[in-house]
């Protein structure tokens, strides 16, 4: 019955794991995975799923998760064919499912400034907006006019100081099941050539910095106020901590790698040791920036 409603309404399929889905690329099978073919088939596919009380996660482009190895019983979704957007004058018009590099890099060519800062970020806007994500001091606060809601069945705009961002949060980790349909971005008129040597100079720091050459969900911890996560993991000696397939980056301590058959348990025993010693040498308290799920 599911996957009858299912296939009529998106692309559908039965043979998905996390591994494949995730940037971090560990996690066990899901039952049933949907990319819907149209805002009205997203709608459709929550309202059946609420009303028969059926288990459902939204996906990004799953740069943000640690999925666990047990079977998922219930629906992924993904937003990823919800990928239009539109320019007018001072705003994007943006679906959720469209990446957030991609979408930087069509308007840095059109000389207009507003997604430098995630232009390395790997997720979708709808991930971007869910997490407040940012770099180099900024972050989507500072740019969303207003966001395209699925909230209770009905589509609403909420305006930026509805969705409370602050550090890494918004208005939907209090919601997990509202839906990120859509937003209006602010745009600034500036020269092509100056955006994109910014975003190309970042790029280049990312690589120089970053393991992006290895499978990661990003920074495993959120910075504590007035202190950097990889200066206190390199204080109390994880850099190039390992279980199994599973590395603090020797690149940056911040980072968490499966170096090919990695799994969520061991990520997250080193991700727990760190807190645990963090705390017991600096009373410090390491809050996961990356998402647990199925774990
Ligand atoms: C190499 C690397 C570098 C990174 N650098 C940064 C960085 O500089 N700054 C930063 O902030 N993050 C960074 N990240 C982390 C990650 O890319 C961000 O958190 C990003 O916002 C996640 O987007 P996503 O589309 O992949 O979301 P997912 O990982 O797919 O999902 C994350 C959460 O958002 C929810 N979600 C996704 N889409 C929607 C939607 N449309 N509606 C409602 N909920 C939704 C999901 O259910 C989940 O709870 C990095 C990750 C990697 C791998």
């Amino acid at each position: 019955m599911i996957k009858n409603f299912l296939i009529e309404h998106g692309e559908y399929h039965d043979d998905k794991c996390f591994k494949d889905l995730t940037t971090l690329k560990m996690g066990g099978h899901i039952a049933h995975f949907v990319l819907p073919n149209s805002v009205d088939d997203l709608k459709a596919i929550i309202a059946f799923l609420k009303s028969n009380k059926i288990n459902f996660k939204v996906l990004g482009n799953g740069s943000n998760l640690v999925c666990g190895e047990s079977d998922y019983n219930g629906v992924v979704i993904s937003l990823k064919r919800l990928n239009d957007y539109e320019i007018h004058n001072d705003e994007v018009y943006v679906q959720a499912g469209v990446m957030a590099p991609a979408l930087a890099n069509i308007l840095a060519k059109q000389g207009l400034s507003c997604l430098e800062f995630a232009s390395g970020i790997p997720g979708t806007i709808g991930g971007l907006i869910y997490m407040n994500a940012g770099a180099y001091k900024s972050s989507m606060a500072d740019i969303i006019k207003e966001v395209l809601v699925l909230k209770d069945d009905e589509l609403i705009w909420l305006n930026n100081d509805e969705l409370n961002f602050s550090y890494r949060h918004s208005i939907f980790h209090d919601h997990p099941r509202w839906v990120v349909v859509a937003a209006k971005l602010s745009l600034i008129k500036k020269s092509p050539e100056i955006i994109q040597d910014l975003m190309a100079d970042r790029l280049r720091r990312r690589k120089e910095t970053q393991p992006l050459e290895k499978a990661s969900a990003g920074s495993c911890f959120r910075n504590p106020e007035n202190d950097f996560a990889w200066k206190l993991i390199d204080a109390i000696g994880y850099r190039g901590f390992s279980i199994n397939d599973v590395s603090v980056s020797d690149k940056h301590s911040n980072f968490i790698v499966n170096n090919g058959d990695g799994k969520a348990q061991d990520y997250l025993s080193i991700a727990y040791q760190i807190q645990d010693k963090v705390k017991e040498k600096y009373n410090i308290k390491l809050v996961m920036e990356v998402e647990k799920f199925n774990c």
